[in-house]
């Protein structure tokens, strides 16, 4: 049995937004390292793009899928396809495009691997990851297995996989289009997305409120620019909180509660939330 790669590193370095103390890193390069590695509490970690850190880190071992869950080379445009879950969403993206194959459009500019894509049912109002995902091979229980898509409940920006299931490679079904069809797609989601910053940043703070827009809230209670030490309300847009250098996990909590204080409705975190919130 092969040995995972250990080390100890800041997820601030792992994550988009750049905050966020020590974690013990568990770089996983096959199936048969999991029963050793889920032997004392875990986390597992995507790109790291929807998360708040502790600036204390976190206890538990951080799992990683390395490079041999990454399949983004061999995806050569194939309708029917499993890949593994470190592939990354956007050059899967450009490749369907490039093989003419729609489904996935509408997660155009979403920073994500494809199993932190199904984990938080990545998407916009154009799609989901969940439009196109048939199955899924998960690390649950002490044995790898399969589940239809169905199992796993998704929903907006959530999903219900098993407790402590790391997902391991997905059966994705995409529908034969033309390059042109599904560029002439992707441009109306590109549009949508002008303005968000390009700063470091973990997308979305809060989801949508029923019917409503927490972005167009925050702005309209006029909390753009708004900053708690490094950590800021993007100008280009409410919903996000950019880090403009050396934001503490301290900084963007308290924003996030001044936020919530004055548009003064309920407003849930988008972003999952590791480790014990620094006081
Ligand atoms: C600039 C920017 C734009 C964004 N735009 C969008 C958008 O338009 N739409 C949208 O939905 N999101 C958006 N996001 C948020 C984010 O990209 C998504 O939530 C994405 O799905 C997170 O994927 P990840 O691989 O980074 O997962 P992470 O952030 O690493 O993890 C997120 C969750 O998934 C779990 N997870 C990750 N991998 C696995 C696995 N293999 N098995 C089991 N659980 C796993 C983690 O434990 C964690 O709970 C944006 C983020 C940024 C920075």
């Amino acid at each position: 049995m092969s040995k995972p790669d250990v080390t100890v590193r800041p997820l601030a370095e792992l994550t988009t937004l750049r905050v966020g103390g020590p974690a013990e890193i568990w770089t996983m390069e096959s199936d048969d390292q999991f029963p050793e590695a889920t032997s004392a509490p875990y986390r597992v970690l995507g790109n790291g793009s929807n998360l708040l850190v502790s600036d204390t880190g976190v206890d538990e071992r951080v799992l990683k899928l390395g490079r041999s869950y990454d399949d983004g080379r061999q995806f050569g445009g194939q309708a029917d396809v499993w890949l593994g879950a470190a592939t990354p969403l956007p050059g899967l993206v450009r490749r369907a495009k490039e093989a003419g194959l729609s489904g996935l459009e509408g997660t155009l500019g979403v920073p994500a691997v494809l199993g932190g894509a199904i984990a938080m049912n990545a998407g916009t109002r154009f799609g989901e990851i969940g439009d196109v995902l048939e199955e899924v091979e998960l690390f649950t229980g002490g044995e790898v297995v399969r589940l239809p898509a169905s199992d796993l409940q998704l929903a907006y920006r959530t999903s219900h996989l098993p407790e402590g299931a790391v997902i391991l490679r997905a059966r994705l079904r995409l529908q034969p289009s033309t390059p042109e069809r599904v560029a002439a797609a992707m441009a109306q989601v590109d549009a949508a997305r002008r303005g968000q910053p390009k700063a470091a940043t973990a997308g979305c703070a809060f989801k949508n409120p029923p019917e409503d827009s927490a972005g167009r809230l925050i702005d309209q209670a006029g909390l753009k620019g708004l900053r708690v030490g490094d950590a800021m309300i993007s100008h280009e847009h409410g919903n996000f909180v950019v880090n403009m250098g050396h934001a503490t996990e301290r900084d963007v909590r308290e924003l996030l509660d001044r936020v919530r204080t004055t548009v003064g409705v309920p407003l849930e975190m988008e972003w999952r939330a590791w480790g014990n919130a620094t006081q």
